[in-house]
């Protein structure tokens, strides 16, 4: 137990403000209380929106290379304290140490890719001589900042997933309110510390937190915020979506994500990233595995090795270098994921390994056989709980792939080029894998998905897309 719990403030126009209420911040594998976190009533919100509308034309204002040069700035203090930014993650969320200080590496890319990003935003000329009556004219396209961009941010990556709305929204010289996830506050709080010192403009990045229907319904249906970028789960995304009318609105939702491993495949080359993708972060990642459909000539080859490898997966303290597997992010979820297992149990589906949970740990579970109306099937798992089923026919894994309310990444180990191609075209998902598990990012690329898994696209040049419109300029010469 800490000596001293720290209080939290809120970061409104620049100036850390006291809230009214507070609530316990408590950590999910020990249970110790790590901070007092203020609790924002309606009129906090008020501030944070109206501090950042405020700061809309300085924003708009500042040359590229000036936001450029506050990113580099921001980057090169994160860098300085990546450790200490590490372990607020792995107390907050539970996140296992060697997994977060990864985070943080990321989260440090990702704010160097929006450095970059800032010095390139541009549009094109159009030939209007092209089309009848355009004589005589030059024009061009410039891509103008929305003006406020509310953000709404999960729990399960508390830095990097912030980074992908506040990157790309200071290079495109928006301002921003967030709203993190209660769970994990602390490293919001962290990075809006460290853009105070890189010089960010006063309200261009306000911090808010409290209760996400509270919070998240000003954000959402006020009228000075010009576009919301949410990241969870489908429920509340669907709910911001209803209420945000002509707003732009980012989706980046949840997923069943899976894989296919075709014939003729060497399974013991791909165990280790299987399991790591199944398990890493207890599961919780928007793009965790959790389907495998195996071909039947590798099938009892792969359960046994992906079996007997999870069986060497380390629980314990997520402060502790050695641990893989730490707390589930609250105990409902461990109460929820055990009951999945045990409708699976009872529906005929075989538990090869794990189920049982100790606290809030829960065992990294393997379950085989398990139909696809089965909640460990068609729902989001979002634990450390993996699937692995048989196919016959090529035309059935896909199937079994799209057979899903979701669809934000999918992989495919074939060594058949023209199986490759094939699956590339018809697994209707964000992001095809060909040779790796879908739980694969990296934080240039473009991410997002279809269906249920969301609108929109991260990954910071396409972030920057989202957060600017596009305006023509025509001169009559
Ligand atoms: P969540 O429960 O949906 O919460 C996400 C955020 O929404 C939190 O800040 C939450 O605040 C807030 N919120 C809750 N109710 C709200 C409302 N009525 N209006 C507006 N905001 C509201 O999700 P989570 O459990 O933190 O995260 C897990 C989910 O995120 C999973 O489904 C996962 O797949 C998804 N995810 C997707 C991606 C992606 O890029 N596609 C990445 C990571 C995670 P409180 O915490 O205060 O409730």
């Amino acid at each position: 137990m800490q000596a001293t719990i720290q209080k939290k403030k809120f970061y409104i126009d620049g100036e850390w403000r006291g809230g009214v209420s507070y609530k316990d911040l408590i950590s999910p594998y020990s249970g110790d209380v790590l901070a007092e976190i203020p609790m924002a009533n309606e009129a906090d919100v008020d501030s944070a929106i109206e501090a950042a509308y405020r700061a809309k034309r300085v924003m708009r204002n500042l040359p590229a290379h000036e936001r450029a040069s506050i990113l580099e700035r921001f980057v090169q203090k994160l860098s300085e304290r990546a450790d200490e930014a590490g372990e607020i993650i792995a107390l907050e969320a539970a996140k296992p140490i060697a997994t977060a200080k990864g985070e943080v590496a990321r989260t440090i890319a990702t704010y160097k890719f929006a450095a970059e990003e800032a010095k390139r935003i541009q549009g094109e000329t159009i030939p209007f001589d092209a089309a009848a009556g355009g004589e005589g004219r030059v024009g061009y396209t410039v891509r103008e900042p929305l003006g406020v961009i509310g953000a709404i941010t999960p729990f399960n990556f508390p830095m990097n997933l912030v980074a992908h709305k506040v990157g790309p929204a200071i290079a495109a010289g928006n301002t921003i309110v967030l709203k993190p996830a209660s769970q994990t506050p602390l490293s919001a709080y962290f990075i809006a510390e460290l853009f105070e010192e890189a010089g960010l403009p006063k309200g261009a990045l306000n911090v808010i937190t409290g209760s996400g229907k509270t919070v998240g319904d000003r954000i959402v249906t006020d009228e000075r915020v010009n576009m919301v970028t949410f990241t969870g789960s489908p429920a509340v995304g669907i709910g911001i979506r209803n209420k945000a009318g002509l707003k732009k609105v980012t989706l980046e939702l949840g997923s069943n994500s899976a894989l296919i491993v075709d014939e003729g495949v060497d399974v013991s080359e791909i165990i280790d990233r299987a399991v790591m993708g199944a398990f890493s972060y207890q599961g919780q990642v928007c793009i965790s595995l959790q389907r495998v459909y195996v071909h039947e000539s590798n099938y009892d080859a792969f359960v046994e090795a992906f079996v007997e490898k999870t069986k060497t997966l380390k629980y314990g303290n997520p402060l502790d270098e050695e641990t893989d597997i730490s707390a589930l992010i609250s105990g409902s979820d461990v109460e929820r994921a055990v009951s999945w297992i045990e409708e699976a149990k009872n529906g005929g589906a075989e538990v090869a390994t794990g189920g049982g949970s100790d606290g809030n740990v829960l065992e990294p579970t393997v379950i085989l056989n398990a139909a696809s109306d089965m909640k460990v099937s068609c729902q989001e798992v979002f634990a450390p709980i993996v699937l692995i089923n048989k196919f016959h026919s090529i035309e059935e894994a896909y199937d079994l792939v799209n057979d899903s309310p979701y669809g934000l990444q999918a992989g495919i180990y074939t060594e058949n080029v023209h199986t490759a191609l094939e699956a590339a075209d018809r697994l209707h998902v964000g992001g095809v894998l060909i040779n790796d598990i879908p739980t694969f990012r990296v934080d240039n690329m473009p991410y997002g998905g279809v269906k249920e898994s969301g609108t929109g696209r991260e990954g910071i040049k396409y972030a920057v897309e989202e957060m600017t419109e596009m305006k023509l300029v025509v001169f009559k010469k």
